[in-house]
């Protein structure tokens, strides 16, 4: 679907816990047309202060809304959650190329996917789990300790198989997801070993992931997260090292692929 750059209003703007809020906005056309992955770029107040759109993930869609998951980090965030319903958000979306994804499969099998979030890169993987859950994939949830593990609910209610990690041992394994991913992987024959792993998180979990799945030989997808400013591939502000040159995060990603990114 082409972008669009449209004002569209909101219906909730609630506060999930600790820094972390969920909106949801209407839109149809998005709703209906965005691929997990893909993002928005929210402009937070009226004028020029603060200047730049901020990117934030699909997390999931309704019939007609679209629901995005974020945390309060700085002033553009701070901005976003003082918004009430009612309220009109100025946005350019849905941006980026998403996901690519098995759309159905004769044989439903688990062993296909594996999904690893790490801290917020929860947000666009419950939309993927979304569209995959015929699959029943196995998603990975890491964060630092276990105030910071996300969307459980989300993931168990789409009926996923689901483990968490937390740095501190707080919840679930002790350690990084990827020592998770790692041990997951080493317990398996090459036979039974996923066909894709599908991951969001901060860049040394993204680099750890790539490591694992060539070594495995197992695809990977990525969704990278860099300051942007335009969002569409004007700038050239987040381009990324690949294998075919540098390329652009918010229009040639947010997802690459594991093997063509060079860290
Ligand atoms: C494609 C994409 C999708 C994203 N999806 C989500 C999402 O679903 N939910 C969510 O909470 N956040 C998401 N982010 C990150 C989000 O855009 C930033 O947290 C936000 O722009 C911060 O704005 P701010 O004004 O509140 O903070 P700022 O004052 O701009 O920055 C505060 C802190 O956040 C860091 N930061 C700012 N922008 C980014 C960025 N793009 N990537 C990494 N760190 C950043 C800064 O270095 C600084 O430490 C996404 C980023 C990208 C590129």
């Amino acid at each position: 679907m082409e972008k669009l750059q449209v004002k569209v209003r909101i219906i909730s703007n609630k506060k999930l816990k600790d820094n972390y809020w969920h909106l949801e906005f209407e839109s149809r056309l998005i709703a209906r047309n965005a691929v997990p992955g893909q993002f928005i770029e929210v402009k937070v107040n009226h004028g020029t202060d603060p200047l730049l759109r901020r990117p934030i993930s699909i997390h999931n869609v309704s019939k007609s809304g679209v629901r995005l998951l974020y945390e309060v980090v700085g002033r553009g965030t701070q901005i976003l959650s003082e918004k009430r319903p009612g309220d009109l958000l100025d946005i350019i979306g849905p941006l980026g190329n998403g996901f690519e994804y098995l759309r159905k499969t004769a044989k439903p099998d688990s062993s296909q996917a594996v999904l690893v979030a790490g801290g917020m890169g929860v947000a666009p993987l419950v939309f993927l789990t979304e569209k995959i859950k015929f699959i029943s994939p196995l998603v990975l949830v890491g964060a630092r300790k276990k105030e910071q593990v996300l969307c459980l609910r989300e993931f168990k209610a789409l009926g996923c198989k689901l483990i968490i990690a937390t740095d501190d041992g707080s919840l679930g394994f002790k350690g990084k997801v990827t020592d998770l991913l790692k041990e997951i992987l080493l317990k398996k024959s090459p036979a039974d070993r996923p066909i894709n792993i599908y991951a969001c998180g901060p860049q040394p979990m993204l680099k750890a992931v790539a490591q694992l799945s060539c070594e495995n030989n197992i695809a990977s997808q990525l969704s990278l997260e860099r300051h942007m400013a335009c969002g569409f591939g004007a700038c050239l502000g987040c381009v990324v090292p690949t294998r075919a040159g540098y390329k652009r995060v918010c229009k040639d990603g947010p997802v690459f692929l594991g093997k063509e990114l060079i860290w």
